[in-house]
């Protein structure tokens, strides 16, 4: 019999170290950490508090392309889990779930009992946060057909459950959006019949009113925005264009090609105190807007949903390296068939998705000087081809080799097969949990008066993320199971408790 024992509902922390208020939650937490200087290593500890809000605010997700595959997929997901729907297939009836979804579906340690067994709670319990079934969903698509039939196309979901979610869908449809059609593939150009005529300037102008009039009209308290749309090619970094905040929202003004869609809804979103997630590889987060995300003090998050084969990728190569063996050879092949496929089969946007996918690995092979020396890489391949037959089905075959004991090699070969939306619309919830999460989350270290919000470049949300940005300075992780112990442990420290240590020192004595 397992030993596992499970909170299933709410709970208290009772400590000095955590207070509930009305309003808040108040932690007083000691961050230990560890300096070394030559050969000299030194334990530093550091006191701050913790403050997180408890309301957890009405809010609103506006997806920028949301009939795609992602797009119309998350909405529908929401209502279905709402609505507890139920559907036939033929191997039976499901019923819906947030499966895929760290912060939805799954736990995490938080104690032992009194016997010295493992406690897990459901990571959803551990602070007040937002539930995907209440989120008042929207937003843009350059395609103006409305979610029923996007759905439909999109060819995701068994058919039974399409037909329920039919009448809740057919009515949502989406807002004219801003396209440049240099910035995606040209098969898309079909797609475009719902864009927003005018100037640049006239075009972010709307999508500030289009934020403002979603927020009033569904009486929200926050809204955030998620870019889902097609990937771009990246956007050149040029003086005087995009390089400053100044530069680049005069380059808006007056019209400068180089700005790309997704920098436009970027902008908008910090100049409506929106924070913007981008789920695809390009380069939206151009300086500028880097820039502009300070000066407001406005969340930005990205780049590109970890979804698949790179997941396993930033799970695997760390096995590897952690174990003492060296990857010397990544060779990833992808087939897919849906509209992302499509887009991704025009070499800029290709080129957009295989920088993004290039450097998951470095942080990992960076760790062992033993196996790797300075500057030394595995040689990694990534190779994305269109079938449409394949439809939302994507495949994805790697092949890890690796040099092992006294000149042995080892090959793994993996080929995973899955429909690509079912594994990024879940990221698309906890993207925007955990993101609305840190806006309601404020640090006091000792010695200050202010509470402080985490930096405006949000890398606790690296987890879900292929190319993580990172505050300028910081390192990338991209290791899988470290980018969650960073969440969870954020998370307890909101709550007075210290990082879970996995030590079990109670059951490794006599
Ligand atoms: P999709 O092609 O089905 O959907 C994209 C939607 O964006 C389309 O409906 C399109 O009309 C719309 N669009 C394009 N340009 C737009 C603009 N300027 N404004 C508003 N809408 C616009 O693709 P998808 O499968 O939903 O994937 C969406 C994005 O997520 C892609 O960039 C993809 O690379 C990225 N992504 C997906 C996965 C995954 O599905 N597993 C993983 C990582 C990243």
């Amino acid at each position: 019999m397992s030993s596992c024992q499970h909170l299933e509902g709410e709970f208290t922390v009772q400590s000095k170290n955590c207070q509930y208020n009305a309003d808040t939650i108040i932690s007083d937490y000691t961050y230990e950490t560890t300096i070394v200087e030559g050969n000299v290593v030194k334990p530093v500890k550091s006191k701050m508090k913790f403050r997180t809000e408890r309301k957890v605010p009405k809010l609103g997700v506006m997806l920028v392309g949301l009939g795609g595959n992602n797009g119309c997929t998350c909405v529908a997901g929401a209502i279905a889990n709402k609505l507890g729907m139920t559907w036939e297939t033929k191997e039976g009836k499901l019923k819906a779930n947030y499966w895929g979804s760290v912060m939805m579906a799954s736990t995490a340690k938080i104690g032992n009992d009194t016997h010295g067994n493992a406690v897990y709670t459901p990571l959803r319990n551990m602070l007040p946060m937002a539930n995907p079934n209440e989120i008042v969903w929207g937003g843009w698509d350059i395609n103006g057909m409305n979610l029923g039939e996007a759905m439909k196309r999109s060819k995701v979901l068994d058919i039974d459950l399409q037909n329920q979610l039919y009448p809740h869908m057919k009515n949502i449809t989406p807002l004219p959006s801003v396209y440049f059609s240099d910035f995606i593939a040209a098969n898309q150009g079909e797609r475009a019949n719902n864009v927003i005529k005018g100037t640049k300037q006239e075009q972010l102008d709307q999508l500030r009113n289009d934020i403002r009039n979603f927020k009033t009209n569904n009486g929200l308290d926050k809204v955030i925005l998620l870019w889902t749309a097609n990937t771009e090619r990246f956007a050149s970094i040029e003086e005087g264009v995009n390089d400053t905040a100044d530069n680049l929202l005069e380059s808006i003004m007056r019209g400068e090609a180089e700005v790309s869609a997704s920098t436009v809804f970027a902008v908008a979103s910090i100049l409506e105190g929106s924070t913007f997630i981008n789920g695809s590889p390009q380069n939206t987060f151009v300086p500028g807007v880097l820039e502009l995300a300070r000066q407001h003090k406005v969340f930005i998050a990205g780049d590109d949903f970890k979804s698949g084969q790179t997941k396993m990728k930033s799970v695997l190569v760390d096995f590897l390296v952690s174990a003492g063996i060296k990857p010397v050879s990544i060779v990833s092949y992808n087939h897919l068939g849906n509209n992302d496929g499509k887009n991704l089969s025009a070499p800029s946007q290709f080129r957009s998705k295989e920088i993004s996918k290039s450097n998951v690995v470095d942080d990992m092979v960076a760790s062992n000087r033993i196996l790797f020396e300075e500057d030394e890489h595995p040689d990694h391949v990534v190779v994305i081809k269109y079938v449409p037959y394949v439809a939302d089905s994507k495949r994805a075959m790697d092949e890890y080799t690796s040099e092992i004991f006294m000149g042995g090699k080892n090959t793994i070969v993996m080929h995973n097969t899955c429909e690509d939306s079912l594994l990024a619309t879940p990221l698309i919830y906890d993207l925007v949990i955990l993101g609305e999460l840190c806006e309601r989350i404020t640090v006091k270290k000792e010695g200050s008066e202010d509470w402080e919000a985490f930096h405006p470049v949000l890398s606790l949300l690296s987890y879900m993320l292929k190319a993580p940005l990172v505050p300028n300075g910081a390192p990338v992780v991209n290791a899988l199971f470290t980018q969650r112990e960073a969440v969870i442990n954020v998370m307890r420290a909101c709550l007075g408790l210290g990082p879970n240590n996995h030590m079990t020192l109670e059951h490794r004595f006599e």
